[in-house]
């Protein structure tokens, strides 16, 4: 449990009561990601303490309460992590992935570092999969979703600036819809795993010209579709000057500071200028067929497995020297 920024401790805590139509689930693994960094670093402004971190989950169906669920006693799930209002703008347009009031488990409501939990079955998906894919299914789907937002087809040439866990995951989506991918990062570890996650081609932004490089690519057009996924004002910038004219640009990075624009540019190329977060049912199901096509380099992406017992410790080194973990897996069998 976070009690506050840069405290985590092991508390117990009372069993979850067995909500009605809910399931009852054993943890088995949660991955930790930035944004569980940042929680613990006190440098996510929307949590609030105490708050147990944890919304990447690998779990097994321990009781089933429900009456729309034929889930069975011993059946492995990835769970999301969102909830949805219903009633809101977004909620009604069949969108509840960009609910106005959603609740993230770990940030708003409290999350999965924990022995049970209690799940209405609707953010169940069961697959064949080993613990760790099962965790990985959430982080993936975020990327893939940005796929789906930008209509990514086989005919299409997608750049993706930025391939930490979101950008990995818009890298293996768009790869695996058939599309040519030109991954963009300025670390060679990374750029590594996009190529493993099916990246044709990389561009390190720092020893070459992203721009020549994408004119080179792309017969001089641009790419058709360019999905951000850092959050800078350079990177959100770049999205819209070196993609084709009438093609996409998705973000999915989250700015910290205003970004100015050429907005000409926008009416020029005529682009379409979208936004995507968290992700819809479809996206953890195409993540679960990656997954189970064994598509995506899963013990590349994961650079440590720890205990529970282990996580406020392992969590102080974590800040001490970000760079020097990818993604943490916390077994809790
Ligand atoms: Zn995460
Ligand atoms: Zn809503």
């Amino acid at each position: 449990m976070f009690q506050g920024p840069g405290q985590a401790g092991i508390l117990s805590v009372a069993e979850p009561s067995n909500a009605d139509g809910h399931l009852l689930l054993k943890v088995r693994m949660v991955g930790l990601c930035g944004s569980d960094l940042n929680s613990f670093r006190g440098q996510n402004p929307l949590i609030s303490y105490p708050r147990i971190p944890g919304h990447e989950i690998a779990a097994t169906v321990v009781e089933n309460f429900s009456k729309h669920s034929a889930l069975a006693i011993g059946t492995d799930v990835a769970v999301s992590p969102y909830t949805d209002c219903g009633k809101c703008a977004s909620c009604r347009r069949g969108r509840p992935n960009a609910c106005q009031f959603n609740e993230t488990m770990g940030v708003q409501r409290d999350g999965a570092l924990t022995e049970y939990l209690v799940v209405p079955p609707e953010r169940l998906y069961p697959a064949k999969l080993s613990l760790k894919e099962l965790c990985l299914v959430e982080p993936l789907t975020v990327g893939f979703h940005a796929v789906a937002r930008g209509r990514v087809t086989a005919e299409d040439i997608v750049a993706i600036l930025g391939c930490g866990g979101v950008g990995l995951g818009a890298v293996a989506a768009a790869s695996f819809r058939g599309a040519e991918t030109i991954s963009i990062d300025v670390d060679d570890d990374k750029l590594e795993l996009a190529r493993l996650a099916g990246g044709a081609h990389v561009i390190h932004g720092l020893r070459e010209s992203v721009h020549e490089r994408l004119l080179e690519l792309t017969d001089g057009h641009g790419p058709d579709v360019v999905i951000e996924a850092v959050g800078r004002p350079e990177t959100f910038r770049a999205a819209v000057e070196e993609v084709a004219f009438t093609g996409r640009v998705v973000y999915i990075g989250y700015a910290k500071q205003p970004v100015t624009y050429e907005t000409r540019r926008f009416v020029q190329k005529e682009l379409d200028v979208l936004g995507s977060r968290n992700a819809q049912p479809e996206d953890f199901r195409a993540v679960i067929g990656l997954l189970e096509a064994r598509r995506f380099p899963v013990e590349e992406t994961v650079s440590l497995t720890v205990a529970l017992e282990e996580v406020p410790s392992m969590l102080r080194s974590w800040s001490d020297n970000p760079p020097q973990f990818k993604k943490i897996m916390v077994d809790l069998d």
